[in-house]
């Protein structure tokens, strides 16, 4: 069976895109951002709790997160791509200890200059109908508000955490966390590094090789 994958990398490195592509290879994507938006979204207690810290590009508590990643996966049946868990090491060491015991698991680090992806993330758009991820300026809808994927009308949205201040201080975080996780899984001998700054069909032609 394929290992599990963790996808390490800063917002904008191409996570969320590669992940959807990684589908089709029969990997299952969980991402925590899309967990917890979709809690916000129905306006449950936990996305009460959560919708200030998320607009304000801070973390949520491991725990929290921990227990919405738990109740929404099940590791021994199927292959996942998890995508912006782990955050810190503290998450990562949670995740190997509740989680990823009995299973092989890969963590790929998409490597890219920090100082390109504010403009990446703040023209960022997502189709809130299907997912499909969008820029305004390098891949935008052949149709101005039409989605390419599912063709719904109006839904292609800026996230709200993808503005300018609220991106610097995503970025910073990750940039004050990411090397103790990398640490982590080079000591397992469980990292590989992909250069994120390429095309995003080479960078998937990439991530085969690695799975393969
Ligand atoms: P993402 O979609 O991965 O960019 O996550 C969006 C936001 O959700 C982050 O800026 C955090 O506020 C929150 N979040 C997502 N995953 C985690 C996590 N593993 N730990 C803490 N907060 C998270």
């Amino acid at each position: 069976m394929k290992p599990h994958l963790i996808i390490l990398g800063a917002p904008g490195s191409g996570k969320g895109t590669q992940a959807a592509k990684l589908v089709e290879k029969g990997f299952k994507h969980i991402s925590t951002g899309d967990l917890l938006r979709s809690e916000i979204a129905k306006g449950s207690e936990l996305g009460q709790k959560v919708s200030g810290i998320i607009s304000r590009g801070d973390l949520v508590d491991d725990n929290t997160v921990m227990a919405l990643l738990k109740a929404n996966c099940d590791v021994d049946k199927v292959s996942y791509i998890f995508d912006g868990f782990p955050r810190n090491i503290a998450q990562a060491e949670m995740l190997e200890a509740e989680l990823l015991q009995k299973k092989k698991t890969l963590a790929v680090y998409f490597k890219i200059d920090l100082g390109v992806l504010i403009n990446r993330v703040v023209n960022r758009r997502t189709c809130g109908s299907c997912g499909e991820i969008y820029n305004l300026t390098t891949k935008p809808p052949r149709v101005a508000d039409v989605c390419d994927r599912c063709g719904s009308v109006g839904t292609i949205k800026q996230r709200k955490d993808d503005t300018q201040e609220v991106v610097a201080n995503r970025l910073k975080i990750f940039a004050d966390t990411v090397e103790p996780m990398l640490a982590f899984y080079r000591s397992k001998g469980a990292l590989v590094e992909i250069d994120a700054s390429m095309q995003e069909k080479v960078v998937f032609s990439e991530l085969g090789k690695v799975i393969n």
